[in-house]
């Protein structure tokens, strides 16, 4: 008994030692400490900080005897690509992708300071990027530190990359990559990229995501006095094409509505700003009896691999915007719409692929259930995957979980992202060890 107690005397001085000599309280190392390691990274644009982000990867890599090194496709943008050979690196390898950024927090507006990584006592982990997508990111590598324990050997070579700038497009970082020897030789057979939460209790997955284009609009006309009716204004050539274009998006939204598409399958056009008037210091900031010369929009353009681009461009160019109603125009394609070899970029989810069959199985042999694969509404890293003819599926294991990306209190509960490494384990060792026949 008395030994016990001079024990328990003993661990009671030790704990309240380091909790007052440390600066943090003292953080066992564990799958959901390194998580809240890497969401203390402030990777938010406009400043992301790669650098840290980047050494804590590489720790981690490190930790567990991963092979890794770091591309720069622009100055100050690293890409890092970890490696695990597989007993066969002669067959085509696997690639895990994420994202190293995230987009910005109005701290204000959270209830916890968006990069402290704070866990509630019902388990939330709140932070920006705990669901788009450094929980991803950290479950490759767990899921990784396990086989690696249990002495799995993969067959094909596994690829996990970490890529800058998703969040402001790409043309920095995976755009570059896939266009890159570094790349070519990775001779990748199949991706994974992130996906989105799913409220029930089904996982998501998507075969596609949406190309967008933003369009600009500009009409020329004669200015004239504000109380004149006459033909060809800036105003009247500008309204005419909101017209039109209102009109299309109604047919699109009402395919939605009549509940026979998806909203991410249908092409969507949303008005992002228009831009007229003549300046003046009158109470509106606009002088109300003139009639500019000049007229502008902008809109976002979001069209599904099924549309056709072609298609789109001959509606703009004749129906949208005719250059005999003294209009011009611009698209600003934010890129690709086909792969390199014509196609649409969609990865097929059927028999006819492989993989999907491998990736079903695993997510049944695990528990999981999956929805019906879908096409994301919103645009991935992965477009620029498949753009090379590599199939690719979104997936972020988060069922039971709510949709907060990019809003405020993101957060993960730590169950979900644990069970989420127990998914990428299976999903690992299964299309690691799949030879076709
Ligand atoms: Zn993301």
């Amino acid at each position: 008994m008395a030994s016990l107690h001079c024990r328990h005397f003993l661990l009671l001085h030790l704990i309240i030692l380091t909790a007052t000599s440390l600066p943090f309280p003292l953080e066992q190392d564990t799958p959901v400490s390194r998580f809240q390691q890497y969401l203390r990274i402030k990777t938010a644009h406009p400043e992301p900080d790669y650098s840290s982000a980047v050494s804590f990867l590489i720790s981690q890599a490190q930790s567990i005897g991963l092979q890794y090194r770091t591309l720069e496709f622009s100055p100050g943008k690293p890409l890092l690509l970890l490696s695990w050979i597989g007993s066969n690196p002669s067959l085509p390898s696997l690639l895990f992708n994420s994202h190293l950024d995230s987009v910005p927090a109005e701290p204000s507006k959270w209830l916890h300071p968006p990069f402290s990584a704070v866990r509630t006592p019902d388990g939330r982990i709140h932070a920006r990027g705990a669901q788009d997508d450094k929980c991803i990111g950290m479950q490759y590598i767990e899921a990784i530190r396990n086989l690696k324990h249990k002495n799995f050997t993969p067959t094909r070579t596994i690829h996990v990359s970490y890529v800058p700038d998703e969040e402001i497009g790409g043309s920095d970082g995976a755009a570059k990559f896939v266009h890159s020897m570094d790349f070519e030789n990775l001779n990748i057979g199949f991706a994974l990229d992130e996906g989105q939460a799913s409220p029930g209790d089904e996982f998501r997955v998507f075969y596609a995501d949406r190309s967008p284009w933003g369009l600009k609009i500009k009409a020329n006309g004669r200015p004239g006095h504000g109380s004149r009716m006459y033909d060809n204004s800036a105003m009247e050539n500008l309204m005419k094409s909101l017209e039109v274009i209102s009109r299309f998006r109604e047919s699109q939204f009402d395919v939605v509505k009549a509940g026979k598409a998806a909203n991410s399958e249908v092409i969507s056009v949303n008005p992002v700003y228009v831009k007229a008037g003549v300046t003046s210091d009158t109470a509106s900031g606009f002088a109300m009896n003139v009639q500019p010369s000049e007229a502008e929009a902008g809109f976002d353009i979001r069209l599904p691999p099924t549309a056709n681009p072609e298609e789109m461009k001959r509606r703009i160019a004749e129906e949208w915007v005719p250059a005999i109603r003294n209009m011009s125009y611009e698209i600003i394609e934010k890129g690709p719409i086909r792969d390199d070899m014509g196609r649409p970029l969609m990865t097929l989810t059927n028999a006819s692929n492989p993989w999907w069959l491998v990736f079903e199985q695993a997510i049944t042999f695990v528990g999981g259930k999956l929805a019906k694969p879908e096409i994301l509404a919103s645009t991935t890293d992965a477009r620029y995957i498949r753009q090379r003819g590599i199939p690719v599926l979104n997936f972020s294991p988060m069922s039971n979980t709510p949709i907060l990306l990019h809003d405020h209190n993101e957060h993960l509960r730590d169950t979900v992202y644990l069970k989420g490494i127990e998914v990428y384990e299976t999903l690992i060792s299964s299309l690691s060890s799949f030879i076709e026949a």
